[in-house]
């Protein structure tokens, strides 16, 4: 009998994930120099991470050889999303605290909701646990909340929720968020994915910290890895009630956030500039790419995130051939989309070179 027999049957079922192609992997597949090599593949910030976290980075290195202490960043994050420290639990990147979340309230026998072509750390967070997954049909390749919030079991524990949505850059509404969150029972938990939110304009957003007094089942999750630019340093949290941040952090490893990490976001979160800046170039970036999508005659969906997936007639000969002209995309059929493509929205000459590969390889 061989060793993998012995693993356990739900984890031997799970479809492994399939990260954005690195930049070096590519430059050793095509012998591209890396520094020619564009990639727009997992939603980075082209312009990189904010000078003052940087210099936080550099400052910290100092005291490497110490176990990290969470103190610093828990209370910049409380103070502000307006909870207090024992409502925020910090992740290894926001991954982290899905992982979390799942562990303390899935196990064979229980069920998690998600919606078709959502975010792929749902599933695999839900069937690491045992769990079963119970996927909804897509409405305009977004969520249906009427249908997700149907799905729900006496089994269910989760609902996953990512808005914006990656990878289709679905938004939803607050106002409807909000009445879903109404009808849920409250003993399921409402995970609500918010890695893109600072890249929605002000008008659309909502404090959702502030409803977890009115909802104890609602979980908000958010990331340093987009705009804030520290995708390679992961870090991230979640906002909850105390009680469920408490089981969180039972589970969690005591220093899952490193101190380089630390020190960068708690920079970072105060850096208002670069963030306004990154927000500006990604607003000017989606203009730039939709009015190129547009002359090349290609659907895509409206995006509220830093990317934007597009149709094409054959998708993987596509991608093949911006890979050639050393190109990163994502392709997505692992989300149940295989004639589409996803693409980050980049700096203006980052576009415009993706742009003219894409209209040679078309
Ligand atoms: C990128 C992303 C995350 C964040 O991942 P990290 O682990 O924080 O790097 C979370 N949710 C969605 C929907 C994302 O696209």
């Amino acid at each position: 009998m061989s060793l993998v027999e012995q693993a356990l049957p739900y984890v031997r079922a799970i479809s492994p994930y399939l990260p954005g192609k690195p930049m070096t992997e590519l430059a050793r597949e095509m012998g591209i120099p890396v520094e020619k090599i564009l990639k727009l593949a997992s939603n980075e910030n082209p312009l990189g991470m904010s000078p003052k976290a940087k210099k936080a980075v550099e400052a910290a290195i100092g005291g490497i050889e110490r176990y990290p202490d969470q103190f610093d960043l828990i209370k910049a994050v409380a103070e502000r999303t307006g909870l207090v420290p024992n409502q925020v639990v910090l992740g290894n990147g926001s991954n982290d605290v899905l992982d979390l979340i799942a562990r303390v309230f899935l196990a064979p026998g229980r069920s998690a909701v998600f919606a078709q072509h959502a975010f792929a750390v749902y599933p695999l967070a839900t069937l690491s646990t045992g769990a079963e997954l119970i996927s909804t049909p897509a409405k305009n390749y977004g969520h249906d909340l009427n249908a997700m919030r149907a799905a729900i079991r006496s089994d269910t524990r989760i609902v996953w929720i990512a808005n914006p949505n990656n990878p289709t850059g679905n938004f939803l509404p607050y106002p409807e968020v909000r009445a879903f969150l109404e009808t849920v029972p409250p003993a399921v938990v409402v995970v609500l994915d918010e890695a893109y939110n600072e890249y929605l304009p002000p008008a659309e957003r909502v404090d959702t910290a502030a409803w977890i007094k009115d909802f104890p089942n609602l979980v908000v999750t958010r990331t340093f890895s987009k705009i804030y630019g520290l995708a390679g340093l992961r870090v991230g949290y979640a906002l909850a009630s105390a009680e469920i941040a408490d089981l969180m952090n039972r589970v969690r490893q005591p220093f899952n956030v490193n101190n380089l990490a630390i020190a960068a976001a708690v920079a970072a979160l105060d850096d208002h500039s670069f963030v306004a800046e990154s927000y500006e170039l990604n607003q000017r970036g989606m203009a730039q790419l939709l009015a190129g999508f547009k002359r090349l005659g290609l659907e895509c969906i409206p995006s509220s995130g830093n990317f934007i997936t597009f149709k094409l007639a054959d998708a993987a000969v596509i991608n093949q051939k911006l890979l050639k002209q050393g190109v990163i995309v994502r392709p997505i059929g692992g989300y149940g989309l295989p004639d589409w493509l996803r693409v980050t929205i980049g700096s203006e000459p980052e576009n415009t070179r993706f742009l003219e590969a894409l209209e040679k390889a078309l």
